[in-house]
């Protein structure tokens, strides 16, 4: 395992590809240092006795120790661990832990390569390829972006019935030597500060999408990789330092222009049905990631609610008391949906443990449904102040600090600076720069909700419950064909 300075190092040594408001961009740039405080976090906290059990497990290829992030799960504890893992570390740093992106990536191919080899009948070495790149992976404790989403044209036209054929990821050649990939990548989260670019399809692909159905990664500075950046970075601050103001998070429109990818790193090819498995397994897993980080933040969201409630005066009444039960009902039921997926997960052939698919869909679904419903309730109970409130620089500056003191009282036994810093936490949450990219990702993050539908309808007995409903209004097991009407 290595040190957050030394991923830091790592990342100054890789080539600068990255742009921002019209600057090239090095990988160290005080913008990027902040949208990646998350991930250095799942560095620092391998010696914190806190987390030391559950962020440091044993690789199951090379039997060292190394960061869960690596993980290839192996058992319902893992899947377990991996859950309380995300949760706890997000709740540290009040936004998303990021990390999961490459991790669910690799689990996802860890079974689909395996899987690809088992259906070429050993024609295929897609699986010990993999391997060799999963210890590396773990040997060197590297980050990986989850390039999953393509640009995709026009919505309702399949990949290759767009205008232009690379609206989606494409092979444009194969060669002795490897491939070359053509296409655009978007909302790749952590691509400006990861080691690997890990890709995979995004969707169900038609024998005619060969081409388009390839697995593989490739360094973050590989020839033809271009990335241009948005970072939700938080307000800094100057007078109230804390700690949601140190994390932020960047993600990058991903073009890659004519990219050579080896044949080493190419870990599926020209097998739509695989394609799309691999698709949906990285969206299976990431489903189940969000079991961990959007409980923990609805724990931001109504750990603030409460101490904004106690602060005002108003934590004992009725409806405050509501929304707070709402917002815990919400937590802990996308939680124990991750767990119940835990429990009811499956082995695929390659050893990797499968969380359960209507489990992960259910609590994900639950989870984007209310998120805006949660920033309703905080929204609710502090009032207009985390909008109005004047700059750091007003509350810092000694001719209006005794103003700000005593105008924004509110319960005699709360010092003003704990109101002035509860109601900069709540402006940060609900006002601030990283609010929209926790709403949109908490609806769109890891598929649109109608993704999570189309899992649960593809996985649910449904059919057993219309057994119930025959048996109960006494109608027989075979229904009848109606009769046709003449
Ligand atoms: C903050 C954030 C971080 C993200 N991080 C990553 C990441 O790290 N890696 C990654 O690969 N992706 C990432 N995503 C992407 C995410 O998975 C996508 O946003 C999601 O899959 C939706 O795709 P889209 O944005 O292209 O929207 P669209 O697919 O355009 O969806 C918009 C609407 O159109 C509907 N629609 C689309 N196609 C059809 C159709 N054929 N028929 C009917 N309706 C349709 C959808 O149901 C939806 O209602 C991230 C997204 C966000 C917001």
């Amino acid at each position: 395992m290595i040190t957050s300075q030394e991923f830091v190092e790592r990342m100054k040594s890789l080539k600068p590809n990255c742009y921002m408001h019209g600057e090239l961009i090095q990988r160290d740039d005080p913008r990027m240092m902040v949208a990646m405080k998350d991930i250095l976090m799942t560095y620092d906290m391998v010696d914190d006795p806190r987390f030391k059990d559950i962020l440091v497990t044993t690789s199951h290829l090379t039997g060292n120790k190394i960061n869960r992030f690596t993980n290839v799960h192996q058992s319902v504890e893992d899947l377990l661990a991996k859950q309380k893992m995300t949760r706890e570390l997000s709740r540290l740093s009040g936004t998303c832990i990021q990390r999961c992106m490459g991790i669910d990536m690799v689990n996802a191919l860890s079974i689909v390569t395996k899987e690809a080899d088992d259906k070429n009948g050993g024609k295929t070495e897609y699986h010990e390829r993999f391997k060799a790149f999963l210890k590396e992976f773990q040997d060197k404790d590297m980050v990986g972006a989850a390039a999953q989403t393509d640009v995709k044209g026009d919505r309702m036209l399949r990949p290759h019935e767009q205008a232009d054929p690379d609206l989606y990821m494409r092979v444009v050649e194969r060669n002795a030597k490897g491939i070359v990939v053509r296409g655009c990548k978007v909302h790749t989260t952590v691509g400006p500060y990861c080691d690997e670019m890990i890709v995979t399809p995004c969707r169900s692909l038609t024998k005619e999408e060969g081409d388009y159905s390839v697995c593989f990664s490739v360094p973050a500075d590989t020839k033809g990789i271009h990335m241009l950046i948005e970072a939700a970075n938080p307000t800094a601050r100057k007078a109230l330092p804390a700690e949601v103001a140190n994390h932020g998070i960047a993600h990058s429109v991903t073009i890659f222009d004519d990219v050579f990818v080896p044949w080493e790193r190419v870990f599926l090819d020209n097998d739509p049905q695989l394609g799309a498995r691999a698709a949906l397994l990285f969206a299976l897993y990431h489903r189940h990631s969000y079991t961990g980080c959007k409980p923990a933040y609805t724990d931001v969201l109504m750990g603030t609610t409460a101490l904004i409630a106690e602060v005002s005066g108003i934590e004992k009444q009725q409806h405050v008391r509501h929304k707070i039960a709402e917002m815990i009902s919400v937590a802990e039921l996308v939680y124990a949906s991750g767990i119940a997926a835990a429990h009811t997960s499956t082995k695929a052939s390659s050893g990797t443990q499968v969380p359960d698919v209507v489990f992960c869909n259910v609590g994900r679904k639950h989870a984007g449904t209310n998120i805006y419903h949660e920033y309703d309730i905080l929204c609710d109970i502090c009032g207009g102040q985390p909008q109005t409130m004047p700059y750091e620089e007003e509350y810092a500056d000694p001719r209006w600090r005794p103003y700000l003191d005593k105008y924004f009282m509110r319960k005699a036994d709360v010092p003003p600076e704990t109101i002035h810093r509860a109601f900069r936490l709540a402006q940060d949450l609900i006002a601030g720069p990283v609010t929209s990219n926790m709403q949109i990702a908490g609806v769109h993050g890891g598929g649109s909700p109608i993704m999570e539908d189309i899992a649960i309808w593809g996985s649910y007995p449904i059919e057993e419950k219309k057994k119930i409903a025959r048996h109960l209004a006494g109608i027989p097991e075979t229904p009848k064909e109606p009769k046709d009407k003449k």
